[in-house]
This record gives C-alpha cells, structure tokens and sequence, in this order.
C-alpha cells in the first residue's frame, strides 16, 4: 500500500477514482493529437458532392477495416471492443447521417462531426453504458477525420521505455494496443468505472485511475506514480520509494488476486466486506469483485450534471439499476449529500462563504424537506421495483433530532434508516442518535476534515486529514462502541475502509463492516483473512495510544506485517 507517499508534503498528489489496483511509475506520455473537431459549415456544389461523399465512405471503410484487423491479432474484450468499433464506423444510422448531409452539401469532414454529435446526444439521453459508448464514436469521429484529411492516424506513442499514459479519455482503439510491459500506470482525466479504458485495462492488468482532476495541466516527461487502489497520482515522487511501492504492489497482488470473500478475519470473525458505487453502471462492475454488496451508493454523483430536479421516476430507474445489480445483497443508498466538493446546481445555493461547513447533505433537507421525500419516494419505488430491501442513510447528520426526522420518514416508506457519522458531534452523541436508526456508517473522509479543522481537498493538510489520525479513530471508536451497546452494526465507508491494514485497525475497534471502491475490495479482504481479531484488537490499542498518524501507522504495521 502507497499510504506512506500521500502525507509528504513535497508530493503533488492528484486524486481520482481507482479502477485497476496496483501501482506503476515512469515517464508521463500522452496520446498523439487528435485532428481539430471541423467547423467549415461551406457547402459544396454539386459536382463537389459526389467527390466528398467517396471521401468520407472510403475514409470510414477504410477505419473500419483497420480497426478489424487489430482486432483479430487481439485476444478477449479487447478484442471484442475492437470488433464493436469496427462495426460502429460501419452503424448505417452514423453513416446514413453524415451522407445526407453531404448530399446536401456539407463537407465530409464536417459532416462526420455533425452525424457523431447527432448520435452521441441520444446515445447521452439513454444514458448508463449508452452514454459511456460516447467517447468511442468520437474516436472513430477522429479516426475518420484524420482520414478524410489524409494526416496520422490519432493514438498512443509506442513508448521506450517503461512509462505512464495521461489522456483525457482513450479509445479502445488506442487501449486495446497497449503493451502492458511499456505502459506501466494508466490515469484519464475523464471516464468511469466501466468505461472501455477500465475494462482493458482491467483486462491487461495495468493499473488505471479515471476522473482524475488536474491531470489535464501535467506536461509529457514529468514522472509519475499512479496508484490503482488508493486512486492517487503522484508527480515527481522520489525515486526510490515508488520503485519499492511498485514491488510491493506486485507482491501484494499476486497474494490478493485469490480471495474471493466472504469477509472474515483468520479466526472466522465475520465483518461485511462491501463496494462504494456511484450507478448502475458502477455497481455492475462492482459485482463482479468480491464484494458482499454496496456499502455506499453516492446517489449525488448521478446527478453533477443537472438543471433541474430528476422526477421520482426517474430516480426510481436510476436507483434500481443498482439495487438490480447487487439482488439478494446488502444495498445501503444514501440520500443526496450536496454541497461543498458535489454542489448540485437544484439543490444548493449558488454563494456561501464557506460551503464545506455550509447547507450541504440533510441540511438541504432543513430548508426543503420536498427534495428528501421525493428522492425517498424514488429508492422506495426503485425497492418495490426490484423486490429489494435497501438500507437508507442520511450525510452530515449533527444531531440526534435530525436522525430521528430522517428516521421516521425512511420508515414511513417502509425502508430500514441509519445515517452516517461524518460529523464529530454525532460521533460524540452516536448513542443517542442509535435510539433513533438501525445502523450507522461513518464517512472517515468528512470525519476527519471536521474533527482536525482541515480542508479534505488541500494536499499540503493531507497529514492532518489522514484517517490514521488518533483523535480520528478515537472518535470511530466511540461509535463503535455505542453501536455494539445498542446491538446495531457500524460500518465504515470513507477512503480508511480501503486501506488494508487501517481496515483491521476498524475491525478491532469494533467496526461490523467496510465498504470501499471495489478495487480496493480484495486487498482488503485478503489482509483481514491473515490476521486474527484480538490481533486486530491489539492494533486498534496501539493505533489509539500513538501520538500522530505516522505512528499509529509505524505501531500497526508492526503488529500486523
Ligand atoms: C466520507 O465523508 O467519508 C464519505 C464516505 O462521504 P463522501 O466522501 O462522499 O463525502
Ligand atoms: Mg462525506
């Protein structure tokens, strides 16, 4: 595990969401440029037209056939990618469209452009996997192009050494080809979990970041350490430690790659080992980890991108795909926690002077209580839907009074309630919040920012908003405590429940479950299976009485390594 790297203060580190686990280091490449997206509106007379529309059906053909060829010389789904591209330069609905606006008298370039953008805004209305096959009709857009114009063939430079691809977001074209031995780390600054440069590069087992912010100002030539469980891209690192990162990640992946759940420590204590999703789409490629269900689906993720308020319909459908995905399993769906780092443009206000201490998560709720019972109304539908039974948690909730409101209208609906414990005042009072809930989940990220007074998203406070924190796990471990007086499971779903060994730190503390990104899910699992519960036990002491976080880490790795 990389955890060491993320406190130095002289790292920049870059964060996304981690797809593929392990960790790579070398020089930043990047995809070769990709023709300009043509603007000419000219429109050609008719003897031009003919010429253009030979020019843009060759150029397509021409695309496709290529395409074909690499996908017999490749293997598995990335050959099955390349057969579906092949086939999508040859869709008679994308050809159909750009001809008969040559024949109209576009040129062909620009009627490439104009028949991808038609295609692609339905295939976004369709949303899920629809819209995720976006990126690769735009890279056949590109491809044809390029054709048309008769310039290189856009993609990835064959490195020559061992080295770390940055893109925007790549092709199955360009992924499909990549030499697993040269491109050692993959991060796009765009992309999910199941988008086609996660799936390869599951495939070929390089490991991958998406939505990584900030990546689009790093230059080719800076050296870079991309780490696919934290989800951490780290510039100029030192040398030496990521060499002994990237080892250790080899290591640790041969070891893990064999456990297949159920969670339990070596002596048979059974802890949930669950997956933090984002959609169906998410929640897909989760199940085919060895997660025992979803821990934390963020449903305002689903949402960054809206005007306005999604219907209860609309909700219900979009809830449902997860809650189809994981059937029989447990589902914990919290409510819309916007605001701060995930305003939503209906739900929050524009200008609040410091919004991560601001109206965000149940806080909306306090001001319209209307937008918490209709998305209450769509997880209600989405369960009758399913014939499931998902558990339904509140964000930042404060107080006991607010867990008991939440409470009575989850009820209401026939939903079982818990909240999160995000804010050290619920940590404090978790005894009088359980009279209220069923379960609570603790979200160490915002627990951490709130209880060390320190911004989540500085890089140079990431020592202070470490979860090794002891006054952090003080405060986990009070909760815990409370849950076990109560008799009602706690879990935790913040980045700490991916961290292996501060995962059996959690378990001694008394934590019944943790859910982290499903890349994360089997180390985690892995390293529980080879320690017993009264060593967890005597790690979380330890961890408890160091005096910073470096030390907790230092005192644990020791007991349990
Ligand atoms: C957390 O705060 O730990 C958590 C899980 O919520 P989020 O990261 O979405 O704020
Ligand atoms: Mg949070």
């Amino acid at each position: 595990m990389t955890g060491s790297l993320r406190s130095d203060a002289q790292d920049t580190v870059l964060r996304g969401t981690p797809v593929v686990p392990g960790v790579g280091f070398g020089p930043v490449i990047r995809p070769g440029r990709r023709p300009e997206v043509p603007t000419d509106t000219t429109v050609v007379d008719d003897a031009a037209r003919g010429e253009e529309l030979e020019r843009f059906r060759t150029a397509a053909a021409t695309v496709a056939a290529r395409l074909r060829g690499r996908a017999e010389l490749a293997t598995g789904a990335a050959s099955e990618v390349l057969s579906a591209n092949a086939a999508m330069a040859q869709d008679r609905g994308w050809l159909g469209a750009a001809e008969k606006l040559i024949s109209k008298g576009t040129r062909a370039t620009a009627a490439t452009e104009a028949a991808t953008q038609q295609i692609a805004t339905m295939f976004e209305k369709l949303g899920g996997l629809m819209a995720e096959r976006v990126t690769d009709l735009r890279d056949i857009r590109d491809r044809v192009v390029a054709e048309i114009l008769g310039v290189d063939e856009p993609g990835v430079p064959v490195p020559t050494e061992p080295s770390i691809l940055f893109a925007d977001d790549l092709a199955p074209a360009d992924t499909a080809g990549l030499d697993a031995t040269l491109v050692v780390g993959l991060a796009t600054s765009l992309g999910g979990p199941t988008s086609h440069t996660a799936i390869i590069a599951r495939q070929l087992g390089i490991p991958c970041i998406v939505a990584v912010a900030g990546l689009d100002d790093v230059p080719a030539g800076t050296t870079a350490m991309v780490d696919g469980t934290t989800g951490d891209v780290v510039l100029d690192p030192n040398a030496d430690d990521a060499a002994r990162l990237v080892a250790d990640a080899k290591a640790e992946l041969a070891r893990v790659s064999g456990w297949s759940g159920p969670g339990a420590t070596a002596d048979g204590h059974p802890v949930d080992i669950l997956a933090n999703v984002q959609d169906g789409a998410g929640a897909r490629a989760a199940r085919s980890s060895a997660a025992d269900g979803v821990g934390l689906f963020r449903t305002e993720l689903c949402f960054l991108d809206r005007e306005a308020e999604p219907t209860v319909d609309e909700q219900a459908a979009i809830y449902g795909e997860v809650l189809e995905a994981f059937a029989g399993h447990k589902v914990v769906v919290r409510t819309l926690d916007a605001g701060s780092d995930k305003p939503l443009r209906f739900a929050n206000h524009a200008d609040e002077a410091n919004p991560a201490l601001g109206v965000r998560g149940i806080r909306i709720a306090e001001q319209d209580r209307g937008i918490l019972y209709r998305q209450l109304d769509g997880i209600a539908a989405a369960a009758k839907a399913t014939g499931s039974n998902p558990w339904v948690m509140a964000p930042m909730i404060a107080t006991a009074a607010e867990a008991a409101a939440f409470a009575a209208d989850v009820r209401e609906r026939g939903l079982k309630p818990g909240v999160m414990i995000e804010v050290p005042a619920a940590a404090l009072l978790a005894e009088h919040i359980l009279e209220h809930v069923d379960f609570l989940s603790i979200g160490t990220n915002d627990l951490a920012q709130y209880t060390m007074a320190a911004d989540r998203m500085s890089s140079q406070l990431a020592a202070l908003t470490d979860p090794w924190q002891p006054a952090v796990l003080a405060l986990v471990s009070h909760t815990a405590k409370a849950g076990a007086a109560a008799g009602k499971p706690v879990g935790v779903c913040g980045e700490a429940a991916a961290d292996p060994l501060l995962a059996c730190v959690l378990v001694g503390l008394g934590i019944t479950s943790l859910s982290a990104a499903s890349a994360a899910v089997a180390h985690v699992g892995a390293k529980l299976s080879t320690v017993t519960f009264d060593k967890c036990v005597e790690a979380a002491d330890a961890a408890l009485r160091a005096d910073s976080a470096s030390a907790a880490r230092a005192a644990v790795a020791a007991i349990l390594n």
